[in-house]
């Protein structure tokens, strides 16, 4: 194998982000005569200005049928670890110039013409053009994925990252860092509670900054990187994360008891939550808040998307509570009862109220609720028991990145979702039960939760 031969995936990322004497991220200066700018390569069109050629392992593990570099660890080390030390062995290693302009039709193409090419692309288009063969990255040049390396191309970094999320198994993008990290715990990944430190890779930024999640109840939350894990493992195969059937729980908070389900529904994690608690009949105001608000943080129990503070939910569940039926509590209450031939049957099915009653929609992110009242079996006294339920069902996106619109609008990140516009005539609650027992679930009619358009701020003590 000639050098240079060996070059590809790996070999290729593992230079693009070492550091260059030019990279303004460059943690030791170093005088060189690459430090040209665009417009002076522009300027003067000559070939020995351009940034040094690309330069390759000599002993890269080359996949027979793809061709491409099977050393991961190489590609990945060079992500994660932007280091000095790393970038002395990697050039000790390497050998010289290994790519020949002469070599590709496109040489023949002016350097200024590909510097008005690189005008009309973005960062992440740019850095992929780069990427496509070993020509194209002579005559650009490694700038393209240098300039990837600027804290105000984060996101592009992201999205050129995620284009080799299908060739790393052992490896999870990190959004703080905009790296991929080695899955420590491959493929035994637990979701825990919210309180249990349970890293899943070794992050520099883990204590600096929140990784991405989202709120299941006040003590439960699920992190972006489960999405990923679930949703990758759908993707390409199970070494590639985890099954969807292993985030599914059920736990108790205080009264309440929780139950999730999950499935992957045409690529999207949806999310089932279904809470309940007992409720007694004529509950004063402050035993009501006590029932659906969390002391910890005076969230509801139940799982709620974001904007649980702005629309009806919790006037919905005041309501449900409102229509259990009091047992007569006087003497001329009770003769009017039996005169009435009304019986107090703390089993009879209560109806809710055609405002409580209907499916609701939060119109700001792809979330339902349904509020219930049902009998439930006390288990220690083998009684049944009125409870108050409200399951929700929500779209956490693609698992691409937390950027993803049906994500970032669940934890309220996204200031324009229309969630009905966005998911039309089927019902995501219909779509996740029709899932689970593969028959068609006729449509229901779901009213808006917010149709006041209301926004209540945390001062406003009227979401309490
Ligand atoms: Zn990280
Ligand atoms: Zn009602
Ligand atoms: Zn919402």
């Amino acid at each position: 194998m000639a050098p240079g031969e060996g070059s590809s995936f790996g070999t290729r990322l593992a230079k693009a982000f070492r550091p260059k004497a030019s990279s303004k991220l460059q943690k030791r200066p170093r005088p060189s005569a690459s430090a040209s700018t665009l417009a002076e390569a522009s300027g003067s069109p000559q070939y020995e200005i351009r940034s040094p050629s690309p330069i390759y392992h000599k002993e890269a593990v080359i996949d027979s049928q793809l061709g491409e570099n099977l050393d991961h660890t190489a590609l990945l080390h060079s992500l994660v670890y932007d280091d000095e030390v790393y970038d002395e062995q990697q050039l000790s290693r390497t050998t010289g110039i290994a790519c020949h302009p002469e070599d590709h039709t496109l040489s023949k193409i002016p350097l200024p013409i590909w510097d008005a090419v690189l005008e009309y692309l973005t960062p992440f288009e740019a850095a992929s053009l780069a990427f496509t063969t070993k020509g194209l990255l002579w005559r650009l040049s490694l700038r393209p994925w240098q300039a990837l390396n600027h804290p105000e191309n984060h996101q592009y970094k992201i999205q050129f990252l995620l284009t080799m999320d299908g060739y790393l198994p052992n490896h999870l993008l990190c959004f703080l860092c905009a790296s991929y990290h080695y899955r420590i715990h491959h493929g035994s990944e637990t979701l825990k509670p919210a309180a249990t430190h349970n890293p899943l890779y070794k992050c520099p930024k883990a204590f600096d900054l929140p990784f991405p999640r989202t709120r299941i109840t006040p003590r439960r939350n699920l992190p972006f990187s489960f999405v990923q894990l679930v949703t990758r493992a759908k993707r390409y195969g199970p070494a590639y994360g985890i099954p969807v059937e292993s985030l599914v729980r059920r736990w108790k908070e205080d009264h309440w008891t929780h139950q999730s389900q999950f499935a992957i529904i045409n690529g999207h994690l949806h999310m089932r939550v279904s809470s309940s608690c007992y409720a007694e009949p004529g509950l004063t105001q402050s035993e009501v808040r006590l029932l659906l608000f969390s002391r910890d943080d005076y969230s509801p129990y139940f799982s709620a998307c974001a904007h649980w503070r702005d629309g009806m939910l919790m006037e919905l569940c005041k309501c449900a509570l409102s229509h259990i039926p009091k047992p007569a509590d006087s003497m001329g209450q009770k003769v009017k009862d039996k005169l009435h031939q009304r019986h107090y049957d703390p089993r009879s099915i209560v109806t809710l109220c055609e405002s409580c009653r209907p499916m609701r929609r939060c119109p700001d992110c792809p979330s339902e609720y349904l509020i219930e009242l049902k009998n439930m079996e006390d288990r220690p006294t083998n009684s049944f028991k009125r409870a108050i339920s409200v399951t929700r069902w929500c779209d956490l996106g693609d698992g691409l990145t937390p950027m993803s619109p049906e994500w970032a609008a669940c934890n309220g990140e996204l200031g324009e979702y229309d969630s009905f516009g966005a998911i039309g005539g089927r019902a995501i609650s219909g779509m996740f039960e029709a899932h689970f027992t593969k028959e068609h679930i006729p449509g229901q009619r779901i009213l808006n939760l917010n149709p006041r358009a209301e926004r209540h701020s945390h001062d406003d003590p009227n979401w309490y």
